[in-house]
């Protein structure tokens, strides 16, 4: 709350040292008294000046009371309120304290006249322009009113014999030219302080401002340096599984070609070996095609803006040309569903191609001979739906939520499918959600799994 009204927040504490101010006031207006005592004995009515030097000083004692439970107030609004109406009761008590001590010692010819002037600089310093005007109003009323009311006898005159002239309160012009001089200072001052004050306002303002957009920035750019902590890290562990990944094979021909052209294997075995090395190979090529298709992946979230509305429905069937054979190859019975009038998605072709050829053949992979491959192809009121279901192996509970995760192969497909790089569905996943979709899984360990992706269609984007 304070953070919302950091000037206001600052008249709380400026109290404060208006108190401490006022004891030093209080302290000096009886050392004068004493000191023109000794110096001007009989000069001053000290009975009456010390007793309201007394009385301000009572007065401060209950404002410091007051300010330490505003203090302790915990709501700042309420402080904030109370806090202004303080200042102005303060500064009209002040102004009266003064008003009274210079009528007791001599109104208008004493010259801590003076010191009204500073009563308006607190006041500019503290309050609003207006209030400080209002308050250079009172002092000059208050000064107007004892300097014409001891002028026409009304209250009495305490004249300071021998320091001036101690007719000067009867002299009418000097009394008008004092309470016209008087009121100018008063308001002339209060003009000054208040702008000066309130150019120090805004310009604290405005630091205020520039300090909370810093801040904001600085918060920002914290965050950015922790999203690109991350992306290090990510991009590091991938670097690292890509190596690995890419060794094995490598180790494994090496070996073969080790035994072959180092004279260990027999000529028998040299072919199997051979074949070994070739297997081997294919897996890399394999591997490296994934990691290419990876990367148009990753590239495919930069073109995604690019993307033409396409039909979902004729990349399918393209796929499933080829699908067919392979499906029919391993005896799984292939059926495909296209909803009629399909509406179009924004996307390339080439990685719709992948999407469907990457559920597609994992299906078949997956799926023991004799069993069903189904997709289908239906939209909603948003999306473009696309499913692909299995009677396959099924995918185990605990690995579900990590099967799109980059290399990530389950036990049971490592098992019956040695070869696999386990990056397909992860550049499935990127593609779809680069287009503005989402992939799911549901799966059932030895009945099967179904994949589901929907693209938003094509007018919604
Ligand atoms: P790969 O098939 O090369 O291993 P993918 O990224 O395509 O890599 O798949 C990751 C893993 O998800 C597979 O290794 C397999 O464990 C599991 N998986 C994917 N599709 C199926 C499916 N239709 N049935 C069962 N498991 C699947």
């Amino acid at each position: 709350m304070e953070e919302q009204f950091p000037l206001q927040a600052e008249l709380i504490e400026r109290i404060d040292w208006l108190i401490s101010l006022r004891w030093l006031a209080v302290v000096g207006t009886l050392l004068t008294i004493v000191g023109v005592h000794v110096c001007f004995p009989g000069l001053l009515l000290q009975g009456p000046l010390v007793a309201v030097t007394t009385a301000i000083a009572f007065y401060n004692l209950l404002f410091y009371f007051y300010a330490r439970r505003l203090h302790a107030s915990r709501s700042t609004v309420l402080k904030l309120r109370q806090s202004t109406v303080f200042a102005y009761v303060q500064i009209a008590l002040d102004l009266i304290a003064l008003t009274t001590l210079l009528h007791l010692a001599g109104g208008v010819e004493n010259p801590f006249v003076l010191f009204f002037v500073f009563h308006m600089i607190i006041a500019s310093i503290l309050l609003s322009p207006t209030a400080s005007f209002l308050v250079a109003l009172l002092a000059s009323s208050l000064f107007a009113a004892m300097a014409l009311l001891e002028y026409k006898g009304l209250v009495p005159h305490h004249n300071l014999v021998g320091l001036v002239n101690p007719e000067l309160y009867r002299h009418g012009t000097y009394v008008l030219a004092s309470i016209l001089v008087m009121s100018t200072t008063l308001f002339l001052v209060v003009y000054m302080t208040s702008s000066i004050s309130a150019r120090l306002r805004a310009r604290t303002n405005q630091l205020l401002e520039v300090s909370r957009s810093h801040e904001a920035k600085s918060r920002e750019l914290e965050e950015l340096n922790t999203k690109l902590q991350k992306l290090d890290a990510a991009r590091t562990k991938f670097m690292v599984t890509v190596t690995h990944e890419l060794r094995a094979p490598v180790a494994t021909i090496y070996s073969c070609l080790d035994l072959v052209l180092g004279g260990f294997a027999s000529p028998e075995k040299e072919r199997q070996i051979l074949e070994r090395a070739q297997q081997r190979t294919t897996e890399l090529l394999d591997l490296v095609k994934d990691l290419l298709e990876l990367t148009g992946a990753r590239q495919a979230e930069v073109q995604a803006e690019e993307a033409e509305p396409i039909q979902l429905a004729d990349v399918l069937r393209n796929v499933e040309e080829l699908m067919r054979v392979e499906a029919e190859n391993k005896d799984l019975f292939l059926s495909v569903d296209i909803a009629p009038n399909l509406p179009l998605v924004r996307a390339k072709p080439e990685h719709m191609k992948t999407v469907w050829t990457n559920l597609l053949s994992n299906a078949i992979k997956y799926t023991e001979p004799g069993g069903i491959v189904v997709v289908s192809l239906s939209h909603n009121p948003e999306y473009v739906v696309g499913v692909v279901r299995d009677t396959g192996m099924g995918i185990p509970a605990e690995d579900l939520s990590r099967i799109f995760e980059e290399f990530y192969r389950t036990a049971n497909a490592r098992a019956i499918c040695p070869q696999g790089t386990g990056v397909g569905l992860a550049i499935v996943k990127r593609m779809v959600e680069s287009y503005g979709g989402k992939i799911w899984v549901e799966s059932e360990l030895g009945r099967g799994s179904k994949f589901t992706f929907m693209l938003p269609k094509a007018c919604n984007r």
